[in-house]
């Protein structure tokens, strides 16, 4: 980790804290040492502040760093191959390019995704791998995340083409924490496993897999994307699972469209958590179920999934898109901007388990946090600024990202590690040498335009490696 770490006073800025007890502070100082958050109070209530960097934050909103829960972080390259026409869907373009995919691809298709997090103000990602082809696979993505400076959790899977009779490579699973010690890991990653479960795998496979998970106390995470036809589509088996023993406090289920309402009992039921990701969904499988999941008091929480379809790391647009879809679908304004917030921030760090070190801007927590500009034209004149953020609030507003007492963007621009080279730039050069040798071993075709097409300079949209000025 080559980021330098500060002590720092943000002054006069409004705090959407999302801890019950502090609520919101029109003007408020926020003192971070040593990476975590000491003392938050009222406009100049803070003292003793000794040798600091000051960040002045007038005309600005404070959040807690938003949580994502479930993001492939390998197939970030892809973006911009996946389409509309024949032969480009997600999953057509996947199987094609993965086989293809060298240990820089992964590293940097991960320090890609990873970036634009920084940039969107996500502080948290929960990196679900499933193109794990060996256990340099997976050290390739854990050193992107450690070197992006973020946080997240790490949850090993398989092999893109892995056969459905073939386990996940369990014993690496186990090794994997003998060659990634806490010691290496800064406080900021931890390791899940990434399973197919019963729909994909057969019951030897998947009951294995299982056990050896919980035998090493590391939570699980399964994509819940298909339906039981025999039921007509209305249901995703969980009622199924949960007989099984396959669901609880320890595991993840993504997407969850088909859900009965049986099924979403037996979630509440276990306490199993549901990562929704309202774009990809809507995309591929249908309508989020977020109104009927928060009502049986299912534990929810939101994720990208990838950058390969389209989407990106627009945690408020999110928002925006998912209140309008609910409103639209429910024909009730049930889910408020402000639990919103919550899903995306608070909720997620609890899904993750992390609720205790991040999710709100509290006193002992780690300084995860993101300063957003509130005079900004889209956010003006504004009433009530948490309804302004999530009616009306863009990527374009992030001024000031904060990971672990760390500043990463300023400014509105990305602040590289001294010596850093741009993950942008080099993953483009990736990118563009990954579909020659997939169009080489005949399996893909280059169209035109991205042969001729120069690398793109996006320097731009980085900070000088020098610039060293909080202000
Ligand atoms: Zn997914």
């Amino acid at each position: 980790m080559r980021h330098q770490r500060h002590d720092l006073l943000i002054v006069d800025t409004y705090l959407i804290s999302m801890d019950p007890d502090l609520g919101d502070i029109p003007r408020a100082d926020i003192l971070v040492r040593d990476g975590q958050i000491v003392e938050v109070g009222p406009h100049d209530a803070v003292r003793e502040i000794g040798d600091v960097q000051i960040i002045d934050a007038a005309g600005t909103v404070i959040l807690p760093g938003f949580v994502d829960t479930h993001w492939h972080l390998w197939n970030s390259l892809l973006r911009g191959t996946v389409g509309d026409r024949p032969g480009t869907d997600y999953f057509t373009v996947k199987r094609a390019l993965a086989p293809h995919f060298e240990l820089e691809d992964f590293y940097w298709a991960a320090r890609l995704g990873l970036a634009e997090a920084i940039s969107g103000g996500i502080t948290t990602v929960h990196n679900f791998d499933h193109n794990v082809r060996g256990p340099q696979d997976a050290d390739a993505n854990i050193q992107a995340h450690l070197d992006s400076g973020l946080r997240g959790r790490f949850s090993y899977g398989h092999p893109d083409s892995a056969a459905p009779e073939n386990t996940n490579d369990l014993d690496d699973l186990v090794a994997l924490r003998a060659r990634w010690p806490s010691d290496r890991l800064d406080g900021r990653l931890d390791f899940g496993v990434a399973l197919r479960g019963p729909y994909r795998t057969p019951p030897e496979v998947y009951e294995r897999e299982w056990e050896t998970a919980r035998s090493l106390g590391l939570p699980i995470t399964m994509h819940c994307d298909r339906c039981l036809r025999e039921e007509g589509c209305r249901s995703c088996g969980l009622v199924r699972l949960e007989e099984l023993g396959l669901l609880g406090e320890d595991v993840q289920v993504i997407h969850a469209v088909h859900a009965s309402e049986q099924d979403i009992r037996a979630l509440a039921r276990t306490r199993t958590r549901v990562s929704l990701s309202p774009m990809t969904e809507m995309r591929t499988m249908g309508f989020p179920l977020l109104t009927e999941l928060l009502e049986a008091g299912v534990q929810v929480s939101l994720s990208l999934d990838t950058l390969a379809m389209p989407t990106s790391a627009d945690m408020l647009g999110h928002l925006r898109t998912i209140i309008s879809v609910e409103t639209a679908r429910t024909g009730s304004g049930t889910v408020t901007p402000r639990r919103l917030l919550q899903l995306a921030t608070i909720d997620g760090a609890k899904d993750l388990g992390l609720h205790d070190s991040v999710g709100s801007i509290t006193p002992g927590k780690r300084a995860d946090i993101v300063i957003l500009r509130s005079s900004d034209i889209n956010l003006v004149p504004s009433g009530d600024p948490v309804e302004a953020l999530v009616y009306t609030g863009q990527i374009d507003n992030i001024d000031t990202v904060i990971a672990d007492g760390r500043v990463l963007k300023r400014h509105g621009r990305l602040k590289p590690a001294d010596g850093e080279e741009n993950p942008v730039t080099v993953a483009a050069i990736r990118r563009e040498a990954l579909l020659r040798r997939a169009a080489a071993a005949g399996d893909w075709h280059l169209p035109t335009r991205t042969t001729r097409q120069p690398v793109p300079d996006l320097l731009g949209s980085v900070g000088d490696p020098g610039e060293g000025s909080l202000q």
